[in-house]
């Protein structure tokens, strides 16, 4: 099967988990499935969930800002998210929604294939990592983590509307993306 086909038919299963969400709109992915980075968020908001496109608000604005100091773009990055749906007032995520999508996104992971993967904040450090202590532990340290089968390299930074909060944190980000950067070339 190709991975467009995965692709589609992993979308099929994910729509059935939309049931207890107001906000029914799917929102998949971003980017080039054949980046060899894949960067995973946290949850829609407001504007992903219109425009049905991860990281288009306020904060996927300064992702782009901070993926364009290093030289990269959605072009060459796959973007997606933790849970695919808008939780409703713009509420975290919750440990049984993460749960639920977890193996979905682990199917995510192995169909893009990524070289390296890169997870924005708590979230998806608690989903891909099963992270639960401070992010201040793991950002910016490698692991190398078995998903289903294959093990990749995955690398975990502050999340962008962490940053719109904290814009002196930027710097940290931009030395993970450069860290980033390095893994994907070699
Ligand atoms: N925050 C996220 O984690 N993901 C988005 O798509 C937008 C904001």
């Amino acid at each position: 099967m190709d991975k467009n086909q995965e692709l589609s038919n992993l979308k099929k299963k994910i729509l059935r988990l939309n049931k207890n969400f107001p906000r029914k709109n799917l929102v998949f992915s971003d980017g080039n499935k054949d980046a060899k980075i894949m960067i995973v968020g946290e949850a829609p908001g407001r504007t992903e969930d219109k425009l049905q496109k991860p990281f288009m608000g306020r904060a996927g604005k300064l992702l782009d800002s901070l993926l364009e100091k290093v030289l990269l773009d959605r072009s060459k990055v796959y973007i997606t998210n933790v849970v695919n749906y808008r939780p409703d007032k713009n509420r975290k995520p919750t440990s049984e929604e993460v749960k639920k999508f977890k193996k979905l996104l682990y199917k995510h992971i192995e169909i893009i294939n990524p070289k390296c993967i890169l997870l924005l904040g708590a979230t998806a450090a608690s989903a891909v990592l099963n992270h639960i202590g401070p992010l201040s532990e793991i950002r910016g340290k490698w692991k190398n983590i078995k998903i289903i089968v294959s093990y990749f390299d995955i690398l975990t930074t502050f999340h962008p509307a962490f940053l719109l909060r904290q814009p002196a944190k930027k710097r940290i980000v931009l030395k993970d993306l450069n860290m980033l950067i390095n893994k994907k070339n070699n």
